[in-house]
């Protein structure tokens, strides 16, 4: 149970009436202020406002001499529900209003609000002796309204009430009443309904108005997912996982959910739905190509179809490429997409004698046009007696080499370590088409069938081909520039807005390049957006679009309100929960398995290179090719040669530049420990040449300050030495959602008195920070026993104890080998703490 108090000044006259003060109302002053505050927020939902009931309230009032009603209507005649007492002068009051029976429409948690004045006692002339400043909210239960006349003491307190301003004689002369608001909430619920009870025990109190809500997460459309109305959980810190159904003429890409909290706010959404093929919003202008609307099947085999089709009746500009998506009949959910520069493919790697769908659709430097038709081929069945027959073994042979050409492939990206890059790489004259991709290869795996792979723009010979390919060209007259909002490398990066034909115009962020720039600075910069013109994730910055056919060369980006991550936490230091941090990190998280998926290592993952939107969404920023380091002020040379963020780098990358998505893991670690510290700087002034090597040693950045147990442990594990042990992506994902489903395994803190400050570094006296005295420290450490013969022999501080050899401990009786150890490596550990503010792992 929770309270909060609030004033507000409302005018009112005074008491009167002979021995016993009341507070007596014209309420027309006070009504005309209460009503104009009554519309409430929208994720609360009223189940009774005394100030709106037209008729009788049917509240009950016993002993009948106690409260009353006072018979006040406003200025249009409605009736002011107002209860008042004021026994103050006589002995031993116990007078009760009870409410009538109220729904609670299956809320299990609800809030009272009661509005009232109370009169100072000690402005009460010989009332002192018996006069109380406070009174009592109480509640039952019932599934029905026959439970009224319950006995008191059945009733469950839920509070006593006090004012955080009384009246005195002195406000009512100046005519001035200091009404009180009072907020309680009480759970969980468990029957349809309930009574409300005040019990006044001697003050003289007007009770002006009781409000009585629940709260809910009011019915939302997030990433093309509608969210229903979610009445709050029984729990004032639970969270509620919601999932979200897909809008008309959307499907799942990740499932959508949503946590509802407490306070009826939506918090942390996951996963998103996407327009279906043929219903993205398109522009009214007709840019994109029209769906293709005939596609044929030549040549089928046990294996494969061939396919051809005819372009579309209306490219609207030149087809750059085709898009075949397919999937066996029935199985939509796992489906492949391949690509075709020309108007036919022969898709292979089927099953015989299945049925398999497919849809085609072209491409333009406008985007894609829309899906054409589903189209239904049928694979020709295996014969056993034609698998017996000789006349087959020139096609076995044909798919055993195809088998070792595959294999080679295979391990021929295996070897390079390069990705499955389409036509550049060969593969595809393996089995393919030249001019073909096939989508669900990756890093020489086979992937899942549907996960695209991200192409290295590298392998372009024009890389303006590569930014074409990847990014939608905008025109310059559809932006608008507003204001400088940061500076990147290349030029200065401003908010404006983006009005694209036959779209709403919607802020934008966009990054310009600087006059006079090099052709290399020039690739350089729209590198960065033919990367991002690959992802489509709500956990990555999304691309609009570039502006290369005019000046300045722009990059158009989604505007995100809070601009850098960690300059937006220090300046918000504090303020926020933890499961709203942890909603941030699994953002981040998430962006990065979608990135890890598609074979893209960011290399510089940092708090500086998330961006935050104002729901408080994260999305990786920051892409580019080898520039990415260069721009980045963090980024220092190595021995080796090449520019690296250090702090933020996985050993192996910073020792032989082994950049994996295993670095990318470490370095989301020190994300998630910069998130957790609100911006602080990862080993704080600790030069990069001592971050080298603390980490080599085995040193790990301490736990921030009121850190979750459960998040330092997975900081640590993504701090592995060996990249195999680091968990996956998709495993930190899972290991944040199960900790956001489950908010109360946040509770457990990394112990205080384990943890290491930072602050430690400015202690030099050992110890100083973490242990009063040697005898706290030996018995921290369970050498308690040792404590007097340390004092006896001159080591009474930490100080001294500092100075401690392996032969000052034999020589002070402490034989025992494992017992030694314990000491010494405690000593060791503080000191190394001392000096790098770090712990050992
Ligand atoms: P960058 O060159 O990407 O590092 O951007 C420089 C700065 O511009 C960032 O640190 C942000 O403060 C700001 N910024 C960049 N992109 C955006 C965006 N999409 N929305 C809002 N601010 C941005």
């Amino acid at each position: 149970m929770r309270g909060s108090g609030a004033r507000a000044g409302a005018a009112g006259l005074g008491c009167s009436g002979g021995g016993s003060p009341a507070p007596l109302w014209t309420c027309l002053l006070l009504c005309g202020a209460l009503r104009s505050l009554l519309a409430s927020p929208s994720n609360e939902v009223t189940l009774l406002d005394s100030r709106t009931v037209m008729g009788d309230l049917g509240w009950i009032a016993y002993p009948k001499n106690g409260w009353e009603e006072i018979g006040e209507v406003d200025e249009n005649y409605a009736p002011i529900h107002t209860y008042q007492v004021c026994k103050v002068m006589e002995q031993n009051q116990n007078n009760w209003l009870l409410t009538s029976w109220i729904s609670n429409e299956g809320a299990s948690r609800i809030f009272i609000e009661l509005k009232f004045t109370l009169r100072d006692c000690n402005s009460l002339p010989g009332g002192l002796g018996t006069c109380k400043e406070t009174f009592n909210v109480y509640y039952f239960e019932s599934d029905d309204a026959d439970g009224r006349n319950v006995k008191e003491n059945q009733y469950i307190k839920i509070d006593t009430i006090a004012a955080d301003e009384s009246f005195t004689e002195l406000d009512l002369g100046d005519r001035v009443m200091k009404l009180n608001t009072e907020v309680r909430d009480v759970g969980p619920l468990t029957k349809k309904g309930f009574y409300l009870a005040f019990q006044d025990v001697g003050a003289c109190i007007a009770l002006v108005s009781v409000r009585v809500y629940y709260k809910k997460c009011p019915s939302v459309i997030r990433n093309l997912a509608l969210f229903p109305d979610t009445i709050t959980g029984a729990d004032s810190s639970q969270l509620l996982e919601v999932s979200g159904s897909c809008v008309n003429h959307s499907v799942t890409d990740e499932p959508p959910k949503m946590h509802c909290s407490a306070e009826g706010e939506w918090l942390v959404p996951i996963g998103k739905c996407m327009c279906k093929a043929g219903y993205e919003e398109k522009n009214s202008t007709c840019q994109a190509p029209s769906p293709i609307s005939i596609v044929k099947k030549g040549k089928i085999a046990k294996n494969s179809i061939f396919l051809s089709w005819q372009e579309p009746d209306r490219p609207n500009g030149i087809i750059l490429e085709y898009e075949i998506k397919y999937f066996e009949k029935d199985q939509e959910t796992s489906y492949t997409i391949i690509k075709s520069k020309e108007t036919k493919i022969t898709v292979d790697g089927l099953k015989p004698a299945s049925t398999y769908i497919f849809q085609i659709r072209a491409r333009t430097a406008a985007g894609y046009g829309g899906f054409s038709r589903r189209f239904e081929f049928e694979t020709s069945p295996v014969s056993v007696a034609a698998s017996r027959d000789q006349s087959q073994i020139p096609i076995i042979a044909v798919s055993v080499t195809v088998g070792v050409i595959l294999l080679a492939v295979v391990i021929g990206f295996l070897l390079s370590g390069s990705l499955f890059c389409s036509r550049r790489c060969g593969y595809s004259k393996a089995k393919q088409d030249p001019e073909e991709e096939k989508m669900h290869f990756h890093n020489g795996h086979i992937k899942l069938p549907g996960v695209r792979t991200y192409i290295d723009p590298h392998t372009y010979e024009d890389p303006n081909q590569a930014v074409h390919e990847f990014a939608k060209e905008i025109e310059a007259s559809c932006i608008t520039i507003e204001r400088v909002i940061g500076a990147g490398e290349f030029g200065e990066v401003c908010s404006g807005r983006l009005k694209l034909p036959g779209k709403r115009e919607f802020p934008v962020a966009i990054k310009t390049l600087k006059v006079g720039y090099t052709e290399k600075q020039r690739r350089d910069f729209l590198g960065e957006a033919s990367i991002m013109g690959q992802f489509d994730h709500p956990n990555i910055i999304h691309l609009e679009g570039v502006v290369t056919k005019s000046k300045p060369v722009m990059i158009v980006t989604e505007y995100m309100e809070n601009g850098s991550l960690d300059t937006f936490l220090k300046k918000n230091d504090g303020q926020f929960t933890v499961i709203q941090l942890v909603g941030m990190l699994r953002g981040i998280a998430s962006g990065m398995k979608y990135l890890s998926d598609m074979g893209y290592v960011h290399r510089d993952l940092a708090a500086r290179n998330i961006l935050i939107n104002s729901n408080l969404v994260c999305k990786v920023s920051d892409f580019g090719l080898s520039r990415v380091l260069e721009d980045d002020p963090e980024a220092a040379y190595t021995t080796r040669g090449g520019k690296i963020p250090i702090r933020w780098t996985a050993p192996e990358a910073i020792a032989f530049r082994k950049f994996t998505s295993a670095s990318d893991v470490w370095s989301y670690g020190i994300v998630m420990w910069e998130v957790v510290s609100y911006g602080e700087r990862p080993y704080w002034e600790m030069t990069n040449q001592d971050v080298i090597k603390a980490v080599e040693e085995g040193y790990r950045l301490p736990s921030p300050m009121d850190c979750p147990a459960a998040l330092y442990q997975l900081m640590l594990d993504c701090w592995q030495k060996d990249r195999n042990s680091r968990p996956k992506f998709d495993e930190i994902v899972s290991m944040l959602d199960k900790l956001i489903r489950n908010p109360s395994s946040l509770k457990t803190l990394v112990n205080a008195s384990s943890r290491v400050s930072n602050l430690l570094v400015e202690h030099s006296p050992l110890g100083s920070g973490t242990y009063r005295s040697v005898g706290e420290w030996l018995e921290a450490i369970k050498m308690g026993r040792y404590t007097e013969i340390f004092m006896e022999n001159g080591y009474s501080s930490m100080d001294a104890v500092a100075q401690v050899t392996l032969e000052d401990l034999r020589r002070l009786g402490v034989t025992l080998v494992g017992h030694q150890k314990k000491i010494m490596s405690s000593l060791q550990e503080m000191k190394v703490q001392l000096v790098n503010g770090m712990v050992p792992l």
